[in-house]
């Protein structure tokens, strides 16, 4: 007998004897690599010897056991174990079985085109059966979660939820060896999701949200939204950033409007210079924000701005230096400039007009959402709440310029910063004694 027939036998020896058992277990069993045993698994589900259930991990039974199984269901009772995979699919999941490939070898080894091979991967990927490396472009089988062995997301507490957004959530969690706080985000894993961690891994700035590490793994701590939309068995994008403790410039503007706390030209002028820093960084790396708003700026621990959610990030033009077609009205509406609302063609101009809006909302106090919307549509047409102008002459030119129609109107990012740093360094002594 062969040393893989012996073992094929053992594994169905242990099915026999402990009935239906996870890879894992059997591995333990016969005392082999979780891995040898999960590829004679397979040979074995070829020759129709074994089975495994939909489960996460996978339990693996002896078919025997299944036909006798099927003698006792009714009628109607359907088994819990049929698997959903198309065939095409499973073709390819036969083939990554002897390890990672990369899509255009599959599509030679199926002889099939390179889009109908992508295709299938990446249906393949949102039902978590298989992984991509961004760096080699391999792809491989997912078990290494899907058997239920080490993954990275068990080694975080989760202490609260802290924004649950269309594509995923966001959570503060406690790393149960470091001890320290981060904030987690988990997204769906698509095709584009991974340029948000792609741009965090190369904007390292003080103004910018620092990105520890990122990962594929299973779903963990469901929220209320997700639980009604997603099956559990989805792969999802991790990301592990640095937790920035100082809130949002959401909630700044808020406490301000509510009159909790006082505003100052000099801080405002101090928050508004260290976005600006961040977006001028952004800009300078080729790339566009496309989503500025006051929920996604952030306050880290020493009260530093930091600029977060590079979940719309985008190249300003592509390998060629010409301009990328892009796909219209995404981000969001209140803030996107009326080119990303109504143009295939933008450039990094675009992050500038929610500067301006920004700008505006932290100067000024909007006490109710009637208020807002009627000042919001006036804003966006250069028109500015009676006084303003009086008040802050010099915001209000700025602040007109990054609202122009034409993005060829509105200043670059790194003119801004230097108008404001020869403009209010002037004034900075009087402007810091200001209380609004
Ligand atoms: P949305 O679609 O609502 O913009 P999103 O899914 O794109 O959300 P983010 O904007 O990245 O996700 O995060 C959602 C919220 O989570 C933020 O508005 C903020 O309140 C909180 N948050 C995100 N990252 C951090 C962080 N690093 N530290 C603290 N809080 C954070
Ligand atoms: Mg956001």
């Amino acid at each position: 007998m062969s040393a893989d027939t012996e073992t094929e036998k053992r594994i169905c020896d242990v099915l026999r004897l402990k009935g239906k058992s996870t890879a894992l277990i059997i591995a333990k069993e016969i005392g082999l690599d979780k891995r040898i045993v999960n590829k004679h698994l397979y040979i074995l589900q070829k020759s129709n010897q074994v089975f495994k259930t939909d489960e996460q991990p996978p339990v693996w039974d002896l078919l025997e056991k299944k036909k006798e199984i099927k003698h006792t269901l009714k009628p109607e009772q359907k088994p819990q174990t049929t698997r959903d995979t198309s065939e095409e699919e499973k073709h390819v999941e036969d083939l990554l079985r002897s390890g990672g490939l990369k899509a255009h070898q599959i599509a030679t080894d199926l002889g099939q085109s390179r889009q109908t091979t992508n295709k299938q991967l990446y249906s393949m990927m949102e039902k978590g059966r298989v992984q991509k490396c961004s760096i080699s472009n391999m792809w491989s089988l997912n078990e290494e979660w899907s058997e239920g062995s080490f993954s990275q997301e068990r080694l975080f507490e989760m202490i609260t939820e802290l924004g649950d957004g269309g594509y995923g959530c966001v959570y503060k969690v406690k790393h149960k060896i470091d001890g320290k706080i981060y904030a987690l985000k988990k997204v769906i894993l698509t095709r584009k999701a991974d340029s948000e961690v792609k741009a965090l891994a190369q904007l390292e700035h003080p103004n910018i949200v620092r990105y520890i590490t990122s990962w594929h793994g299973p779903n963990i701590w469901t929220s209320n939204q997700q639980r009604n939309q997603v099956s559990n068995s989805r792969t999802y994008l991790f990301i592990q950033m640095e937790f920035c403790e100082g809130g949002t410039l959401t909630d700044w503007i808020q406490a301000r409007n509510h009159m909790e706390k006082q505003r100052t030209t000099a801080e405002i002028h101090k928050i508004f210079s260290e976005i600006i820093t961040g977006v001028e960084f952004i800009h300078a790396n080729n790339l566009i924000h496309r989503d500025l708003k006051p929920d996604n700026i952030l306050f880290g621990a020493d009260g530093k701005v930091k600029i977060g959610d590079f979940g719309l990030v985008a190249a300003q033009t592509d390998q060629n230096g010409d301009p990328i077609e892009r796909s219209k009205r995404k981000g969001t509406p209140p803030y996107m400039s009326p080119e990303q609302e109504n143009k295939k063609n933008y450039d990094e101009k675009t992050d500038i007009f929610p500067l301006g809006l920004i700008w505006f909302e932290m100067l000024w106090k909007i006490s109710t959402g009637m208020e807002r919307v009627k000042l919001w549509s006036d804003l966006r047409n250069q028109r500015f709440p009676e006084g303003f102008s009086d008040k802050y002459s010099a915001e209000s030119t700025f602040i007109m310029k990054m609202l122009s129609y034409s993005p060829e109107d509105r200043p670059h990012a790194k003119d801004i910063k230097g108008d404001l740093q020869t403009f209010f360094s002037l004034e900075h002594d009087v402007l810091s004694q200001r209380t609004i």
